[in-house]
């Protein structure tokens, strides 16, 4: 049976452990990888895998395509910047992940496809979750005819106080 997402609880034990072993593996993300993938009809081909394996392992986080293809160097994953980009985006369009614009240079994506807002510190272009229910709308804008508001992203701008 394909499960839509990886339980809680292994996440937290694979981040406990530090980096993910392909041998040990108790709530085999290998397997929710595969299924993920499944579920919204990409083919789980090696560089897939290797890439979703690196993303999903670690519970939620934000990755740019230059964090994502650091790490799978690191991982011995052989795979291009440019393929890293084009999965990123494919993952995207699915929805198995979030992309987060917080400047015209740089596109984070986020793991974590339910429904958050964030912060981003400015000097150190570090991305931290709100959660949708710490963020009030008093009155969305009315959308222009023939439109409905899909979502509303915040991005709340952080930087260290002076002094
Ligand atoms: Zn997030």
């Amino acid at each position: 049976m394909p499960k839509s997402s990886v339980p809680a609880s292994s996440v937290t034990m694979i981040t406990d452990q530090g980096q993910p072993e392909h041998g040990n593996l108790t709530g085999c993300p290998w397997h929710d990888v595969k299924s993920k993938l499944r579920d919204v009809g990409l083919r789980p081909t090696r560089q897939r895998m290797a890439l979703g394996w690196i993303l999903f392992a670690k519970g939620d986080r934000h990755v740019t395509a230059e964090m994502l293809y650091e790490e799978a160097t690191r991982a011995k994953v052989p795979v291009s910047l440019a393929t890293v980009y084009n999965t990123l985006h494919q993952f995207t369009e699915v929805g198995l992940l979030r992309q987060v614009a917080v400047d015209g240079s740089k596109a984070y994506f986020d793991t974590n496809n339910s429904e958050h807002h964030h912060f981003y510190v400015e000097d150190q272009n570090d991305l931290m979750d709100i959660p949708a229910t710490d963020v009030v709308f008093g009155k969305p804008p009315m959308p222009p005819e023939g439109y409905e508001i899909a979502r509303i992203d915040v991005v709340v701008r952080l930087r260290r106080k002076q002094g």
